[in-house]
């Protein structure tokens, strides 16, 4: 049995809808899959009907952050229907849009020509926008060959097109995860530099050891879940997009049997 917790759809920055993603879970033979889009659960609600091929575990992936450095809070098993949780969604999806429409400021600021019918398109179809979008903009544009470019020279935390939001805390995160009665696990351990040590002494339930950017880690975050007493999941990215995470379904993934104790999760 293989396994994918990670991934993300148009309702943030993946490039496939929630539909087409779980049709190509079928098709990669992915026995259980989660949708952890940033900041969202709009792919679990109307109008999308997710394939009932695979299992598939409500997911969440919140941004938060901790010295200046990005901290994902992936959420799981949770009520995506949760009152408290929708509204953190609905507050994020609108400072997102803010936020991007500044970043396109600076970016035509800067000199490069961007209109914002793109992402007013993204936002009418009810995306969670992100830096992605505003890359993938800049390389269509042709003033990039490709995503990571553009972070590496305008989008990285503190770049010149970089605009900072309002995140909520870990603390914070977490709480609102176990509020709609999920599990919190903190994603990418590996993308962490000088916070790990800080971040890993929060109350989480689990922690992302099999992950793309974890690799020869692995034996030390499994080290970590096991002294905490830790959940342990594992999940590609997978956005669709070449870069930074596969760009194939089924090339990152996890044995059942690495996460067995998280896919055997009851909730009370
Ligand atoms: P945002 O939600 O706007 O802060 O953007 C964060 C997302 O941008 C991450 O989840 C990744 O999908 C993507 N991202 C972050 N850093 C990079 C990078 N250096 N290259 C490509 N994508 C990145
Ligand atoms: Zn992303
Ligand atoms: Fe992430
Ligand atoms: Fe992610």
């Amino acid at each position: 049995m293989i396994v994918d917790l990670h991934m993300h759809t148009t309702c943030s920055d993946g490039i496939y809808s929630p539909e087409a993603l779980t049709k190509m879970a079928v098709e990669a033979h992915l026995d259980v899959i989660a949708i952890s889009d940033h900041d969202t659960v709009a792919a679990y609600a109307a109008p999308y009907h997710l394939n009932a091929g695979t299992r598939i575990i409500p997911a969440i992936e919140m941004s938060s952050d901790y010295e200046g450095e990005d901290v994902h809070v992936l959420g799981y098993y949770l009520d995506t229907a949760d009152a408290d949780l929708l509204a953190y969604c609905a507050q994020f999806k609108e400072r997102r849009f803010r936020r991007a429409l500044e970043i396109i400021d600076r970016c035509i600021s800067l000199g490069y020509i961007l209109d914002r019918g793109y992402l007013e398109k993204r936002i009418a179809e009810g995306s969670a926008i992100g830096r992605p979008h505003i890359a993938r903009m800049l390389v269509k544009k042709g003033y990039f060959s490709d995503v990571k470019s553009v972070f590496d020279t305008l989008l990285y935390r503190g770049g010149p097109a970089y605009v900072p939001y309002h995140r909520k805390t870990i603390h914070e995160c977490i709480d609102l995860i176990h509020h709609a009665g999920g599990i919190a696990v903190l994603a990418h351990p590996g993308l962490l530099r000088k916070v790990l040590t800080q971040v890993l002494t929060h109350p989480f339930d689990g922690i992302e050891v099999y992950h793309p950017k974890n690799e020869g880690r692995y034996e030390e975050f499994l080290e970590i879940a096991e002294q905490k007493g830790w959940y342990v999941s594992g999940g590609s990215d997978f956005h669709g997009v070449p870069g930074r995470f596969p760009e194939q379904l089924g090339v990152f993934v996890v044995e059942a049997k690495q996460v067995e104790r998280f896919l055997n999760y009851q909730r009370n």
